[in-house]
């Protein structure tokens, strides 16, 4: 981790309380994405861990993953692979469901996204309580692909998203910047 990069992050990052409904934090990006220097110290930062890991695919969780995994992968000369929530990708898809506090979501990768042997860094902006990563790391196994990492922006120390990642890293490293 890089104690600078950090400070220069999270000086971006706005808290809005009480959105999208009372008793959330919501953690808001969009000064980050706004700030040149900033967006492009993220850039390169996950650029770096996408090598340093040997991915050869970054993969972004829609929407806000999207933002910050496509101008990664270009940094890192690598492609990249959107995992949408269902009914947005052409062609055959897997999917997978998982709960959220009131009712279900259903997220979808493209049969064909990777080739054999791929491993791929996965990017989004905030680990809550994991159920998306989790979703999105059981989605990766089922297409084929190998983990190199996990990298998020930030990470809500006070929800257990972490300990539920466990079982569904495969031992890859799971970073926050
Ligand atoms: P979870 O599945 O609970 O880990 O939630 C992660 C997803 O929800 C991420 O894609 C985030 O974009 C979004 N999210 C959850 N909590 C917050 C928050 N407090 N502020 C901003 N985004 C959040």
């Amino acid at each position: 981790s890089d104690p600078a990069l950090a400070e220069l992050l999270n000086s971006r990052i706005r808290d809005v309380p009480d959105y999208p409904k009372p008793g959330v934090l919501f953690k808001d990006i969009a000064p980050l994405l706004a700030d040149a220097e900033a967006f492009a110290a993220l850039t390169q930062a996950l650029a770096d861990r996408a090598k340093a890991l040997g991915a050869t695919k970054v993969v972004g969780l829609e929407a806000r993953g999207f933002v910050l995994a496509a101008p990664a992968a270009f940094a890192a000369g690598l492609g990249f692979v959107p995992i949408r929530k269902a009914g947005k990708l052409p062609g055959e898809v897997f999917g997978k469901s998982y709960d959220l506090e009131y009712g279900s979501a259903t997220l979808e990768v493209q049969c064909d996204a990777f080739s054999p042997g791929e491993r791929v860094l996965v990017v989004d902006d905030v680990l809550a309580t994991g159920g998306t990563i989790a979703a999105s790391l059981d989605l990766l196994r089922q297409a084929g692909a190998q983990l190199a990492g996990v990298v998020v922006l930030m990470e809500l120390g006070f929800l257990p998203g972490r300990e539920r990642l466990a079982g569904h890293l495969d031992g890859a490293p799971l970073e926050t910047l």
